[in-house]
C-alpha cells in the first residue's frame, strides 16, 4: 500500500452549452486528454446552474452515439430521455442512467418537463466511458437507478457515506454492470469526516468536488468544482471534508488500444469511423418514436 500523490488540481474551465439544457465544462478531453484519463473520453461538469422556468424543456434533440457508454450523473434537477431502443425515463435528482452506446443509438436528453416549468437548480454530470474493442459492437443497453437503488457504504461515526454507482467500495458492489473495471463513486462526507480509498496504481483516477471541498492526503486542498487528477504512482489516498462534501470518485483501467474519436463515435479505426457514419446516414441506429 503506496500513497497516490496528486498531479493537478484544476480549476472549472471556461463553460460552453451542449444544447441549450447543459451548461457545462468540459475537463475531459479539453483540459486532461482521452488517452491519459482512459477508459473516461469525456468529462462534460454543469455546475450548479439556475435555470429559469420555461414551457419548452431546453436539452439536446435527436443524436447518435456508437462505440462507447454514456454515464449522466443528475445532481440538481431531473433529465428525461428517450431513445431508439424503445427506452424513455427520467433521470431524478440523485440518480444515474448507464447508457450502452454500443452498436449504435439515437437518444435526446432534455430537462424533464414539470422541473423545467417550475425552474430551479441543476446540477449534472455526463462522462462518456469507452468500450473495448471487442465490445464496440455490442447491442444498445439502459440502466437506471435512482438514488435508493444506489448501493452505499455506511462510514465509521457517522462520517457519511460512499454511494457506489459502479465497481466496488469495501466489499460492495455498485449498482451498474460495466465492460472494464470502473469504478465510480459518490462519497458525501460530514464537515470534519474522511474517507480512503484504494485503486491499482495503473488505473486512471480523479475526484471531482461537486459540492464542499477536500483536503487530499491532509495536504492538498481542493474546493467546489474543482477536477483533482492523481498520479500513477500509488494506490492509496484519503479524503477530508473540511465542510460537507459531495464528490464524485472515477477510477478505471486504461483501455490500451487506439482512439479514433468523431463527434459522438468514438472506434478504434478511421474506417470505422468512416462506416458508422454511412451506418447513421442510412438510418441504421434507428429512431426516436
Ligand atoms: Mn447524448
Amino acid at each position: 500500500m503506496t500513497r497516490k500523490s496528486t498531479e493537478a488540481i484544476i480549476s472549472p474551465p471556461l463553460h460552453h452549452f451542449v444544447g441549450d439544457g447543459f451548461r457545462v465544462h468540459n475537463f475531459i478531453p479539453g483540459i486532461v486528454p482521452m488517452h491519459r484519463m482512459s477508459p473516461f473520453l469525456m468529462l462534460d461538469y454543469n455546475s450548479k446552474y439556475y435555470f429559469p422556468p420555461s414551457v419548452n424543456p431546453r436539452g439536446v434533440d435527436d443524436h447518435p452515439h456508437k462505440g462507447f457508454e454514456t454515464v449522466t450523473i443528475a445532481y440538481k434537477g431531473r433529465i428525461s430521455h428517450h431513445d431508439s431502443t424503445g427506452n424513455s425515463d427520467v433521470i431524478e435528482e440523485g440518480g444515474v442512467q448507464w447508457m450502452t452506446a454500443g452498436s449504435g443509438i439515437l437518444h435526446k436528453e432534455y430537462h424533464e418537463k414539470e422541473y423545467s416549468a417550475k425552474g430551479g437548480d441543476f446540477q449534472m454530470v455526463q462522462l462518456w466511458v469507452n468500450l473495448p474493442s471487442r465490445f464496440k459492437e455490442t447491442s444498445p443497453k439502459y440502466q437506471g437507478f435512482a438514488s435508493s437503488e444506489i448501493p452505499f457504504y455506511e462510514l465509521e461515526n457517522n462520517q457519511g457515506i460512499i454511494e457506489i454507482i459502479s465497481g466496488e467500495y469495501e466489499g460492495l458492489q455498485g449498482a451498474a454492470t460495466t465492460f472494464s473495471p470502473t469504478h465510480l463513486l459518490n462519497a458525501k462526507i460530514v464537515s470534519g469526516g474522511k474517507a480512503s480509498f484504494s485503486f491499482p496504481s495503473s488505473y486512471s483516477t480523479a475526484l471531482l468536488i461537486i459540492e464542499g471541498n477536500a483536503l487530499i492526503n491532509n495536504e492538498e486542498f481542493a474546493r467546489t468544482d474543482h477536477f483533482v487528477l492523481f498520479k500513477n504512482d500509488g494506490t492509496d489516498f484519503e479524503i477530508e471534508a473540511k465542510e460537507d462534501a459531495i464528490v464524485l470518485i472515477l477510477s478505471g483501467e486504461p483501455i490500451l488500444e487506439p482512439i479514433v474519436a468523431h463527434g459522438p463515435f468514438v472506434m478504434n479505426t478511421s474506417a470505422q469511423i468512416e462506416q458508422a457514419i454511412l451506418d447513421y446516414k442510412n438510418g441504421k441506429f434507428g429512431s426516436i418514436t
